[in-house]
């Protein structure tokens, strides 16, 4: 039987130790969630978020937008990046097509990027210097590391290369010296490097993408795909692998609940960083 990697049991483990933490720190630590438009999922996705930095006594302050220019949010941004009171900034993604999703990014100051996607913050993952890596990269290392599953020389294939998890999720396991390979859409022949793979993640959002042929018996696979088929939620896996291999993660309560506790853990590191200059 495939052991499950639980992802919520981790989080758990780790907020106990991260609200902590916190508590040790004399300032309020407060998180600033800013979405534009009417995106279901992003919805759920704040709610959860706001509902998670509450019980680690992070407050929270939602900014929602029908409808804004690029030039106004700028300003709103600049403003809370002067807001001594604003330990870290989250722009809800995917924003309404008007909006430039680069410059609106690149306006955070690095020391309150809370999802590690400023070109400072990822060009300070490439030369391995402190900074704030993506939440979903920087879950995933947490969640193998709780689970005791050593990184260093293993062979690692990523299926997916977006900027949100695949490209930054390369970079952090290379950081930890395992042998990366990532695969897209144009790779050819997926299952050569997937077969080959002491893990496997997989971020594309297709269902049933691995099978169990493609996997070896000795294989983790990291499942971060959500995809919703009626009503239901699931990963990128398909369920025959869970009888294979070594161990998954499930969809949900694998990848999913990690993702939120960084956005947690890094408004600490935010906190941490705006101290050091001082
Ligand atoms: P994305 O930006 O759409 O990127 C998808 C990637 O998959 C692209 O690199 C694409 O290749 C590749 N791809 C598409 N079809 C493929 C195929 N047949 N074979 C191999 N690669 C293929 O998506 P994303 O934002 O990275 O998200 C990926 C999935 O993870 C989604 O289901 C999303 O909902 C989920 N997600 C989950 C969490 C979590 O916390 N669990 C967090 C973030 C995202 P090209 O680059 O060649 O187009």
């Amino acid at each position: 039987m495939t052991n499950l990697i639980s992802g919520i049991k981790c989080r758990d483990e780790l907020k106990k130790n991260l609200s902590k933490r916190i508590k040790k720190i004399k300032e309020k630590l407060t998180l600033t969630v800013i979405s534009v438009g009417d995106d279901e999922a992003s919805k759920i996705y704040i709610k959860n978020k706001i509902k998670e930095c509450q019980s680690v006594n992070i407050e929270c302050n939602h900014l929602h937008f029908e409808n804004i220019t690029t030039n106004k949010l700028v300003k709103i941004i600049k403003k809370l990046n002067k807001d001594s009171s604003v330990t870290s900034i989250l722009v809800q993604l995917p924003l309404p097509k008007n909006i430039d999703e680069n410059i609106i990014i690149n306006t955070i100051d690095y020391k309150k990027d809370v999802d590690g996607l400023t070109d400072i913050n990822i060009a300070k993952l490439y030369s391995n210097k402190k900074g704030i890596i993506p939440c979903t990269a920087k879950g995933i290392i947490d969640l193998l590391e709780f689970s005791k599953i050593n990184i260093e020389e293993k062979n690692v294939t990523i299926i997916g290369r977006s900027n949100l998890v695949g490209k930054p999720l390369a970079v952090s396991l290379l950081n930890k010296n395992a042998t990366v390979t990532l695969c897209h859409s144009k790779t050819k022949n997926l299952k050569i490097h997937t077969k080959s793979a002491d893990i496997i993640i997989v971020a594309v959002g297709k269902p049933g993408l691995i099978n169990q042929k493609m996997v070896s018996k000795d294989t983790i696979i990291i499942d971060v795909g959500i995809n919703r088929i009626n009503g239901k939620i699931c990963g990128d896996a398909d369920k025959s692998v869970y009888k294979k291999c070594k161990a998954v993660t499930p969809v949900p309560g694998g990848v999913g609940p990690m993702t939120v506790y960084e956005v947690l853990s890094n408004t600490l590191e935010c906190y941490k960083l705006q101290k050091d200059k001082k």
